[in-house]
């Protein structure tokens, strides 16, 4: 259907897009929101306003999209340099290679307003929400300086530089003439909306997701860096603002936009002052009724998750009726005068959901005066957008036997009817090299090597999830190397700037390293610069074994081991998180202390010693099954490992957002009913 100029005045009285005639006149045009149909963007506006519409409004303080690579929006104008820093330094047992060479992405970044998981699932989240049409917004922050830029130096680690990147000429996001004005009591600071909107996989539907920025002129010099760097923690003003401006701020936006919201979903208790806003705002809602209308996200069992305020210091920023109806609501009986957000969140959503069922048992012994309305929604990934091109379009030439695994992921687990299918194993095989040889090519300077065994640790760096475990005894590693063949093993991950136990993991896998030098040839270790969503995607599909080491209870759920195995790829992991619910996949190899009792335990504990020992007997059975699978190059079609494969594909039919969104849509928003995927 073409469009024609009505379209286009229509869509511009819906969304006043700053600097149009300047900007955006080339991408936005009668047919097209840059390379898309501009005629979804409008049914997507018009449901969303619509009063009958029963809508979510999703909240989080982080997104991340892979914009650079899931249906990417190409545009007219040229790419800026600024949305390209495309070269990671790499720190590895090759030193010579090190010094001269840099891995070069060639490609704009994603929009870099994630850290990490929580992040990647937001974005995993409205993707899927897209796909099964749900009326949703998502609500966030535009981080005009990005979370931050690691950039190693040769003895000094990791040393963190802003990210610049020029959101005026992302394709896809757009600027807003809308404002919203947010009175705290130093000053008043305004907010300029943006707008990126997510199209389903099929390109039927669109999710529109709101960025709010106070980087404006109208703003002091101090407001206008409120949403320059994310969880920026130098100053407790700064985290309050930041965090006010997601809730108070997000509940404002939605109001000025006129969506009709019934569910507002707070991803994390960052957002948890959405409620005090609605519940302060004109009207005086009656504040039982108000809870009915909210929905909370427990992503985390580790203290420095959940974020505490003195109430000083939030009388001092918020306005009286904010900051009294906050401190009501979320005061700490345990700790006088303090404000804890998850508590705020708890006591005034009506649903509260932990993200794996292992995490719902945490979540139940850390608040147990919530535990009956605790309810476990385990995690997942949005398929479309990490399995690789490679392993998808080998699944499609078995449509007959799997189904339409793209519209219902729950389909994948129909893979095991194939496991006397030898062409299907071979081809699963191929399909894997294939990735791993684009990983070896990416790597190439470092003398990657397809046909040796890869495994991988790429996350945030924290100090629960032990980044350094396997580097923890290198001549045990040597031996294993020695005995069954060799290894190559690939890590990265960014430690938060202020968190200095993250300092010392990153300087302890350097000198580790660094004493790997004379064994290069049995044992290639690679520590990559810039962990970010382009390398997540490459490392969960381009290695053989994933490996997932936090220590238990402390991981609530953990996704990246989800990318890995909708790519075939085995898992390695202790037993916590989503993959407690996954042991019966036969994925893997489970490996490491195990937690139990009622006793949640404690995180600085990390048992390094015993569970580094149990990893490398792991790690020995996996290096022998894998030379029992390829030699040199040839496969061994009837494989244990070729089977193990296909187990973890199989269960990647369980552990996708689109399960996971038709579980949210089912006990919380309620919006379709009779729709949702059934797994
Ligand atoms: C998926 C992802 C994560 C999450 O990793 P976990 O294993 O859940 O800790 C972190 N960072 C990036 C860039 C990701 O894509």
């Amino acid at each position: 259907m073409a469009g024609n100029q009505n379209s286009l005045d229509e869509f511009l009285a819906l969304v006043p897009v700053e600097n149009f005639e300047d900007q955006y006149r080339g991408d936005i045009t009668v047919d097209h929101y840059f390379n898309r149909p501009l005629e979804r963007v409008l049914v997507a506006e018009k449901a969303l306003l619509a009063k009958e519409t029963k809508s979510v409004a999703y909240f989080s303080m982080e997104y991340g999209l892979s914009a650079h690579s899931y249906n990417a929006y190409t545009s007219k104008k040229a790419e800026s340099p600024k949305n390209q820093h495309t070269i990671h330094r790499v720190f590895s047992n090759l030193r010579a290679m090190d010094q001269y060479n840099r891995i070069n992405a060639k490609t704009r970044f994603d929009i870099p307003i994630y850290s990490g998981g929580l992040g990647v699932l937001a974005g995993d989240a409205l993707k899927s929400a897209a796909d099964l049409e749900i009326p949703l917004v998502g609500i966030g922050i535009l981080w005009n300086k990005g979370y931050f830029k690691q950039n190693f130096w040769f003895a000094s680690g990791q040393l963190p530089a802003q990210q610049n990147w020029d959101p005026w000429s992302y394709p896809g996001l757009i600027p807003l003439k809308t404002r919203i004005s947010l009175p705290f009591k130093k000053e008043t600071i305004h907010i300029r909306l943006w707008k990126y909107y997510i199209f389903s996989f099929e390109g039927n539907h669109v999710i529109p997701l709101i960025l709010m920025d106070s980087n404006i002129p109208e703003n002091s010099e101090f407001a206008r860096t409120m949403t320059d760097s994310l969880y920026r923690s130098d100053n407790v003003d700064w985290k309050i603002l930041q965090r006010a401006i997601l809730g108070i701020g997000g509940m404002k936006a939605l109001k000025q936009l006129g969506y009709s919201i019934d569910i507002f979903h707070l991803n994390e208790g960052h957002a948890a002052m959405a409620f005090a806003e609605a519940a302060t705002s004109q009207g005086n809602p009656s504040i039982d009724a108000l809870k009915e209308h909210f929905a909370y996200t427990c992503h985390t069992p580790v203290a420095a998750g959940h974020d505490r305020f003195h109430e000083n210091n939030l009388r001092q920023i918020l306005p009286d009726r904010l900051s009294n109806l906050i401190i009501q609501y979320g005061n700490d009986p345990e700790q006088s005068g303090m404000v804890n957000l998850t508590l705020l969140a708890m006591r005034t959503c009506k649903y509260i959901n932990a993200v794996a069922q292992k995490h719902g048992e945490v979540t139940r012994l850390q608040f147990p005066q919530f535990k009956e309305r605790i309810r476990a929604i385990t995690n997942g990934v949005h398929s479309h957008t990490w399995v690789s091109q490679s392993v998808s379009s080998f699944l499609d030439r078995f449509k007959n036997e799997i189904g339409d695994w793209r519209k219902n992921q729950c389909q994948l687990k129909n893979v095991l009817n194939l496991k006397n299918n030898q062409a299907f194993r071979k081809g699963l095989w191929d399909a894997h090299q294939e990735n791993k040889i684009y990983l070896s090519t990416l790597l190439k300077n470092w003398n990657c090597n397809p046909n040796v065994f890869t495994i991988c640790w790429a996350r945030r760096i924290a100090a629960y999830k032990r980044p350094s475990l396997i580097l923890r005894n290198v001549n045990r590693l040597l031996d294993i190397a020695k005995k069954t063949g060799p290894i190559q093993i690939i890590l990265a991950g960014k430690a938060h700037p202020q968190d200095g136990l993250g300092f010392t993991f990153i300087n302890d896998i350097l000198s580790a390293i660094d004493s790997l030098g004379q064994h290069r040839d049995l044992l290639r270790v690679m520590m990559l610069e810039n962990y970010d969503t382009f390398f997540a995607k490459i490392l969960t599909s381009g290695v053989d074994v994933w490996l997932n080491n936090p220590l238990p209870p402390f991981e609530a759920s953990g996704t990246s081991g989800m990318k890995a195995i909708i790519n075939g790829i085995l898992q390695m992991s202790t037993l916590d998180g989503w993959v407690v619910e996954a042991t019966h996949y036969d994925f893997g190899w489970i490996f490491g202390w195990q937690h139990q009792g009622n006793q949640i335990g404690d995180e600085h504990d990390l048992h390094l010693e015993g569970d580094s020992a149990q990893l490398y007997e792991t790690l020995e059975k996996a290096v022998g099954l894998y030379y029992d699978a390829n030699h040199n190059g040839i496969p061994n079609v009837d494989s244990e490992w070729i089977s193990k494969m296909m187990n973890a594909i199989c269960a990647a039919g369980f552990f996708n957002t689109g399960r996971m969104i038709s579980e949210y849509d089912k006990y919380i928003w309620k919006t379709m009913l009779e729709k949702n995927l059934q797994c």
